[in-house]
C-alpha cells in the first residue's frame, strides 16, 4: 500500500479543544455526577480530552430546558423568517470556523482532513442554508370537506426532539438531525456518540453565537445504555430520531414504545450492492466501486459492500480493483493526499479484522490487504476479497471497514435477485451505459437510494433512508420535515354556504 511518508506536509491548522462540558440551557456545565470520560485520537489511541459524562440526570436537565424553551418560547412562536435567519447565521459561522471544525473532526474521528475541510464542512453549511430556506415555507392546507365546514390544517412543531447520533460523520449527522428539527420550530436534546463528542459541542456554541435562544439546542455527551437510553425512554421527549446500528435501533424503538409512544425515525445499517453490468467501462467502474466501499475508511452505513460484477468483465475487474486498493494512500489523516485514516476505535478495528479472518476461513480469495497497517493506531490495510459467495459472513454482515467483497453474476435478473436477498435495504449502486438496464434495476431494487453511475451523492435536498431493516423514515429533503411536524385539523362550521 501507499503509505504517506513522514516527509509529506502536515496540514493541521492550529486547534484547541475549548468545549468539553455538556451544553444545557445555553450554558456549558459539568455532568451532574461530576464524572468525565476520555475521548481519543484514533491515529495513536492517545487521550485528547476528558469530556463530561452525561447520564440520566443530565438528560433530565437537558429535556427540562428543551421543554421550557418549547412550551414558553420564544422559539416556536418566533416568526419562521427569524428562525431561518438564525440558521443562516449559523451557516456563516460554520464557514468562518471551517478549519477549526474540520481539524477537530479529523482529530477525534480519524477521517482525512481534506475530506473534512473540503467536502463535509461545506456540506454542513449547505444543509443549514437548505433548511433555513424551508423554515418560512412550512404551512398547512385548506381542505375541501363534505358538509358546510371550513377545514384547515396547521403544520405545527412536534415539541422536544431527542436525537441520538453515531460517530462516523459527527457533524453531518448533527446537520441531518438538527437542521429540519429547528426549521420546523422544535427544541432539541442531542446525544452524540461517545467516540466523537467534540465537534457537536463546538457547533452548539456557534448556534448560540448565531442567536439561538437558550434551551433550544442542548448537547449531551455520554454513553448509549445510560444517556442514550434515558433520552429514548424520556416521558417528556415528543419525538426520537436515531442513527446507528440495527441492533441499537431495535432497542431505542422499544424504549420509545414502552415509555410514551414517541414517534421514532431510524437510520440503520446496510449491506449495499454495487452492480457492475457487462457494458461498463471497467476502469471507471473499478474507481467508483472502490470509492463506494472505501470512502470514510469503509465506515458508511450505505457503503457499497457487495460489489457484484458481470462474469464477462470479472477477471479484468478484480485485477484492477486489487491494483486500485494497493494504490490507496493510507496514513495520517492530517497529511496531504491521504485517502484513508485509521478506524474509529479498538472495538471497530478488531471487529473488522475478525471479519477479514472470517473471509479467509470461508475460502474467499484474498487479493490484497488482510491485516493491520503499522503497529500504532487503528489503521487497516485496504482489503479486497474476490470469489465471495452470498452465504459467506462477509457478504451478509455489515463490516464497517475497508474490506471490499467482489461477487460474480451471470445476468441482470440474477444480480437484482441476489442484491435484494438481504435484511437491509439502505442504498445501491448501478454501473451501466444502458438506460434500459438502469431503469430495470433501479425499480427492482428494494432500497432507499439508488445511485446510477455515481455514489454517495449527499445533497441536502435528496431524501435518505432505508427499506426493510435499514430503517424507518427519511432524512434530508422535503421528506425530513414531516418527522418534525404534527398536523392539526381545524374544523369550523360555515354559517352560510360558501357561495
Ligand atoms: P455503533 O455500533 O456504530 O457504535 P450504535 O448503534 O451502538 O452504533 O451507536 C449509535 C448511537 O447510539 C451512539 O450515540 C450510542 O451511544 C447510542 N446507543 C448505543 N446503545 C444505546 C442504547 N442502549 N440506548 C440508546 N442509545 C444507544
Amino acid at each position: 500500500f501507499t503509505t504517506a511518508s513522514v516527509a509529506e506536509e502536515l496540514i493541521t491548522p492550529p486547534v484547541q479543544i475549548s468545549y468539553t462540558q455538556n451544553l444545557i440551557n445555553g450554558q456549558f456545565v459539568d455532568a451532574a455526577s461530576g464524572k468525565t470520560f476520555p475521548t481519543y485520537d484514533p491515529r495513536t489511541g492517545e487521550v485528547i480530552a476528558h469530556v463530561a459524562e452525561g447520564d440520566a440526570e443530565d438528560i433530565n436537565r437537558a429535556v427540562a430546558a428543551a421543554r421550557k424553551a418549547f412550551d414558553e418560547g420564544p422559539w416556536p412562536r418566533m416568526t419562521a423568517y427569524e428562525r431561518s435567519l438564525i440558521l443562516l447565521r449559523f451557516a456563516d459561522l460554520v464557514e468562518k470556523h471551517t478549519e477549526e471544525l474540520a481539524a477537530l473532526e479529523t482529530w477525534n474521528n480519524g477521517k482525512p482532513y481534506e475530506q473534512s475541510a473540503k467536502s463535509e464542512l461545506p456540506l454542513l453549511a449547505r444543509l443549514f442554508r437548505y433548511y433555513a430556506g424551508w423554515a418560512d415555507k412550512i404551512h398547512g392546507l385548506t381542505v375541501p370537506a363534505d358538509g358546510n365546514y371550513h377545514v384547515q390544517t396547521l403544520h405545527e412543531p412536534i415539541g422536544v426532539a431527542g436525537q441520538i447520533i453515531p460517530w462516523n460523520f459527527p457533524l453531518i449527522m448533527f446537520a441531518w438531525k438538527v437542521g429540519p428539527a429547528l426549521a420546523c420550530g422544535n427544541t432539541i436534546v442531542l446525544k452524540t456518540a461517545e467516540q466523537t463528542p467534540l465537534t457537536a459541542l463546538f457547533a452548539g456554541k456557534l448556534f448560540h453565537e448565531a442567536g439561538l435562544p437558550a434551551g433550544v439546542l442542548n448537547v449531551v455527551s455520554g454513553f448509549g445504555p445510560t444517556a442514550g437510553a434515558a433520552l429514548a425512554s424520556h416521558m417528556d421527549v415528543d419525538k426520537l430520531a436515531f442513527t446507528g446500528s440495527t441492533d441499537t435501533g431495535k432497542i431505542v424503538l422499544e424504549l420509545a414504545a414502552r415509555s410514551n409512544l414517541k414517534p421514532v425515525t431510524l437510520e440503520l445499517g446496510g449491506k449495499s450492492p454495487f452492480i457492475v453490468c457487462e457494458d461498463a467501462d471497467v476502469d471507471q467502474a473499478v474507481e467508483l466501486a472502490h470509492f463506494a466501499l472505501f470512502f470514510n475508511q469503509g465506515q458508511c452505513c450505505c457503503a457499497g459492500s457487495r460489489t457484484f460484477v458481470h462474469e464477462q468483465i470479472y477477471d479484468e475487474f478484480i485485477e484492477k480493483a486489487k491494483a486500485r486498493a494497493m494504490r490507496r494512500i493510507v496514513g495520517d489523516p492530517f497529511k496531504k493526499g491521504v485517502e484513508q485514516g485509521p478506524q474509529i476505535d479498538t472495538e471497530q478495528f478488531e471487529k473488522v479484522l475478525r471479519y477479514i479472518k472470517s473471509g479467509v476461513q470461508s475460502n474467499a480469495t484474498l487479493l490484497c490487504g488482510g491485516d493491520r497497517l503499522g503497529s500504532k493506531g487503528h489503521f487497516i490495510q485496504p482489503t479486497v476479497f474476490a470469489n465471495v459467495q452470498d452465504d459467506m459472513l462477509i457478504a451478509k454482515d455489515e463490516i464497517f471497514g475497508p474490506v471490499q467483497s467482489i461477487l460474480k453474476f451471470k445476468d441482470t435478473e440474477e444480480a437484482v435477485q441476489r442484491a435484494n436477498t438481504t435484511r437491509y435495504g439502505l442504498a445501491a449502486g448501478v454501473f451501466t451505459k444502458s438506460l434500459d438496464t438502469a431503469n430495470m434495476i433501479t425499480r427492482a431494487l428494494r432500497v432507499g437510494t439508488v445511485w446510477v453511475n455515481c455514489f454517495d451523492v449527499f445533497d441536502a435536498a435528496i431524501p435518505f433512508g432505508g427499506y426493510k431493516m435499514s430503517g424507518i423514515g427519511r432524512e434530508k429533503g422535503i421528506y425530513s420535515l414531516k418527522n418534525y411536524l404534527q398536523v392539526k385539523a381545524i374544523v369550523t362550521p360555515l354559517k352560510k354556504p360558501a357561495w
